[in-house]
């Protein structure tokens, strides 16, 4: 008989009681004699009778965290960073779950280790929120996997195979009560991640994001830059850090740090410093680098609709310098141009205004704070409603004012998809937007904050 072939058999022998070197007593009176001389590999982890918890412990720590520092210095971006923990290195450990006795403290000093990796090499900020990092992207979290949960995981799942296993041998090791487990592995997954949720959510600093965006934001489309995992993992552990209120902007420092300094605005010295303000409110740069993250986003949807009535287009939407007008047979299309009207309107210069023969869009883009995201969607509706009465009577045909809202850190209005499926853009979409806004936002966190 091989031990250690079949992970399940092995459970019986390497839990401890049963065995000495004398080998074991089976049900049926026969004995079974170990009969490796000594210690063997088999993938990658000590495998002996008597096993040496320690030293396999020591051993397997070691490779876990070799695994980690090797993808965490890999060129590897945010999502696939996180897919190569949990599908290279954490097996290490998990392979070694109901057979290793891990205490609690081992398992939590491993996922600390982990998370201290991350911070060394700028993926994770230090104050980070900890029950996100281990939440499924889906759900708004990073999706990595805690050593201690992986470990739990599949010591329910032995558990419950030998529960249900009807050979002998596993019969008895039901019987000697080495595994417990009240619930099943999918039980006891379903409540960690629920109290993490609620953990997360209920955090008055880290949770905040969730109330702003709740009810106005389509939250599947709002992760889509998590799911997707595109971003760098250093801007990935940027954008969750502003959302979770962590970065130390000057309000921060002084209302929950305590410190003497003045909170206010670094740049306007008016309002204080949050990180809404320095995305989205803050006049000093609302000409310079906000104007820049709008153009950014502006041009990708002009960009699209070049291609759409087979106008000139450069191949990549980034190098797109979008003309004051272009025009063919099929369509004019008008870039943040004033339209002449016989009345004087106080909004009469959209983002872009397409001019089809029996139609016109009136398409204007905002990216602001992501708790106003619903608000200035209307605002845009409202705005240009002057406008577009005045084009359908000089014109004569209907007109369609389309927003194209995004919130800062990548609140995405539950409307948006609907509102760019009027425009029928098909190259862009709605995660490409929330990149560009991202990287925006990001850039001048940086310039601003994080860098001084
Ligand atoms: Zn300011």
């Amino acid at each position: 008989m091989e031990f250690g072939l079949d992970k399940c058999s092995t459970v019986a022998l390497k839990k401890g009681k049963l065995i000495e070197s004398e080998g074991i007593n089976m049900p049926n009176g026969q004995t079974i004699r170990c009969h490796q001389p000594e210690a063997y590999k088999y993938l990658g982890i000590l495998q002996l009778d008597n096993i040496k918890h320690e030293h396999v412990k020591t051993v397997v720590s070691k490779e876990y965290t070799q695994r980690v520092r090797k993808i965490l210095k890999s060129k590897l971006n945010g999502g696939n960073t996180i897919k190569a923990i949990n599908t290279w290195a954490i097996p290490v450990i998990r392979y070694t779950a109901g057979i290793i006795n891990w205490t609690q403290m081992e398992l939590d000093n491993l996922d600390r280790k982990t998370r201290k990796l991350m911070t060394i090499h700028h993926s994770l900020h230090p104050r980070s929120d900890v029950d996100r990092l281990y939440l499924p992207r889906r759900s708004g979290g990073r999706g990595l996997l805690q050593v201690k949960q992986a470990v739990k995981e599949e010591e329910h799942a032995l558990a419950e195979y030998v529960k249900q296993s009807e050979e002998p041998a596993l019969i008895e090791v039901k019987n000697q009560k080495l595994l417990k487990a009240q619930q099943t592995k999918n039980q006891y997954k379903k409540t960690a991640l629920q109290t993490r949720a609620d953990s997360w959510h209920n955090k008055t600093l880290h949770g905040k994001f969730l109330d702003k965006i709740d009810g106005k934001a389509d939250k599947e489309k709002t992760w889509l830059w998590l799911t997707n995992g595109t971003l760098k993992k250093e801007t990935e552990g940027l954008i969750l850090a502003a959302q979770e209120q962590a970065i130390r902007t000057k309000a921060i420092q002084a209302k929950i740090e305590k410190s003497a300094d003045d909170p206010k605005c670094r740049l306007c010295k008016e309002t204080d410093e949050t990180i809404d303000h320095i995305l989205s409110c803050c006049k000093k740069i609302a000409q310079t680098d906000y104007k820049q993250r709008h153009n950014y986003v502006a041009q990708m949807i002009h960009w699209n609709l070049c291609l759409k009535y087979h106008l000139p287009a450069v191949k990549n939407w980034w190098d797109h310098k979008p003309a004051k007008v272009v025009e063919n047979e099929h369509a004019k299309i008008l870039w943040d141009f004033r339209i002449q009207t016989d009345k004087v309107l106080e909004h009469n210069t959209p983002d872009i205004t397409v001019v089809e023969k029996n139609k016109v869009w009136i398409i204007d883009v905002a990216i602001p704070g992501d708790s106003r995201i619903e608000e200035k969607q209307q605002e845009k509706l409202s705005r240009y409603q002057d406008l577009k009465i005045e084009l359908q009577r000089l014109w004569q045909k209907p007109v369609q004012v389309v927003p194209v809202v995004m919130g800062t850190l990548g609140a995405v209005p539950k409307d948006l998809s609907r509102h760019l499926e009027t425009i029928d853009i098909d190259k862009i979409t709605i995660c490409q937007l929330q990149k560009a806004t991202l990287l925006g936002s990001a850039r001048i966190i940086r310039k601003y904050i994080t860098q001084s």
